[in-house]
C-alpha cells in the first residue's frame, strides 16, 4: 500500500474497523475511504456495487460483521448468519468486479471445531462438529474464507484472511444482553463499584478459557499482514496465551477497584470449553502484540469511564 492508495474500510465504526481507522492515520495514510451504515447499505448488493464502481478503492479492510457475545448469537442465529453472509458476498464480489488490488477478510476464532485440540492450529479449520452457540456466525465467517479462497483460485483476486481471537478495546459493545464477556465484567464490576454492591453475577462455571487481544493489536496486525501476507491459507492473530473466566473477572474486578464478592450462574451457558489459537505463523513473521492483558483492560476501563460509564 502507498501511503496515498484509496482504502475502503467497511465497518469503520466498530470495533476493529475504528482500531484499523486510527493504525492506518498514524501510519500517514491519507486517502481512507469509509462510508456509514446509511449512505452505503452493505447487505444491499446493487448499492455495493454502486459504490465500489463509483469509487475504486485499491485495498479493502472487510471489518464489517454482525457480531455479538454467547446470549445474542444464540438468540438471534438467522440474523447472524443472513448480515454475515450478504455483507461479505456483497463486498468480495464487487471488490473483485471493480478491480480491487487485495482484500482483507476478518474472521473469528469461533469457525474452529468446539473440541479443537489446543492450541488451534489454522489447519484445523473444518475438521469437526462446531460450537452449537455461535454455529450460525461462524457458518457465515467459514463462508467467507472459502469465498475469498475461491476468488483467488478462479480469478486470481489477492485475498487473505485473518482469524482473531477474542477482541476487547475502545469502541466495544458493552450492552450486558448482547456483548462478549469483557466488556460486560468491565461494565458490571464498575456499576457494582459505583452502587456500592456486595456481589457481582458472572455466568457459567468460570472455568472455560478464552484469550484476549486488544483491538489497537489487531488493528497493527491487521496492517502488518496487508502490507506482508498473501497466502491463501487463514492466519491467526492472538496473543497465543489464555486465561480462564473465573481469573479474568478477578483481574477486572482489580483494575476496576471492586473489592466484592464474585458469584457464579451456572444456569447460564460456559460455550466452548477452551479457545487458544496456535499464533506461531504470525509470531514467525515477526509480529508481536504490544498490550499485556492487565495494561489492555485498564486501557479499555479508561475509554469505558469516559464514553459510557
Ligand atoms: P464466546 O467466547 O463466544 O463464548 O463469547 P462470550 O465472550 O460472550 O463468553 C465467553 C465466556 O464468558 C462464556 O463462558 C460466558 O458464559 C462467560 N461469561 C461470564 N460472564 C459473562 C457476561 O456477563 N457476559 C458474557 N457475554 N459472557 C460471560
Amino acid at each position: 500500500m502507498d501511503k496515498t492508495s484509496g482504502i475502503y474500510i467497511a465497518g469503520h465504526r466498530g470495533l476493529v474497523g475504528s482500531a484499523i481507522v486510527r493504525r492506518l492515520e498514524a501510519a500517514g495514510y491519507t486517502n481512507l475511504i469509509t462510508r456509514t451504515h446509511s449512505e452505503v447499505d452493505l447487505t444491499d448488493q446493487a448499492a455495493v456495487e454502486a459504490f465500489f464502481q463509483a469509487e475504486r478503492p485499491e485495498y479493502v479492510f472487510l471489518a464489517a460483521a454482525k457480531v455479538g457475545g454467547i446470549l445474542a448469537n444464540s438468540t438471534y442465529p438467522a440474523d447472524f448468519i443472513r448480515e454475515n453472509l450478504q455483507i461479505q458476498t456483497n463486498v468480495i464480489h464487487s471488490a473483485y468486479r471493480s478491480g480491487v488490488k487485495k482484500l482483507e477478510f476478518l474472521g473469528s476464532s469461533c469457525i474452529y471445531p468446539k473440541l479443537a485440540p489446543q492450541p488451534i492450529k489454522e489447519e484445523y479449520l473444518l475438521t469437526g462438529p462446531l460450537e452449537p452457540t455461535n454455529e450460525a456466525y461462524a457458518i457465515a465467517k467459514i463462508a467467507g474464507i472459502v469465498m475469498t479462497n475461491s476468488y483467488r483460485r478462479q480469478h486470481g483476486f489477492n485475498g487473505i484472511s485473518l482469524m482473531p481471537t477474542n477482541l476487547y478495546g475502545p469502541g466495544d459493545n458493552y450492552d450486558l444482553q448482547s456483548s462478549h464477556v469483557l466488556p460486560a465484567l468491565i461494565r458490571k464490576f464498575h456499576e457494582a463499584k459505583v452502587r456500592g454492591e456486595g456481589e457481582v453475577v458472572v455466568w457459567g462455571t468460570g472455568a472455560p478459557l478464552r484469550e484476549f487481544l486488544h483491538v489497537d493489536d489487531l488493528a497493527d496486525a491487521a496492517v502488518f499482514l496487508m502490507e506482508n501476507y498473501d497466502e491463501e491459507e487463514i492466519i491467526n492473530v492472538g496473543v497465543g496465551e489464555d486465561i480462564s473466566i473465573g481469573d479474568l473477572a478477578r483481574l477486572v474486578a482489580e483494575v476496576v477497584g471492586f473489592e466484592g464478592e464474585i458469584v457464579f450462574d451456572t444456569s447460564k451457558p460456559d460455550g466452548t470449553p477452551r479457545k487458544l489459537l496456535d499464533v506461531s505463523r504470525l509470531f514467525d513473521m515477526g509480529w508481536r502484540p504490544k498490550f499485556d492483558l492487565r495494561s489492555g483492560i485498564e486501557d479499555a476501563y479508561r475509554w469505558f469511564v469516559e464514553n459510557v460509564g
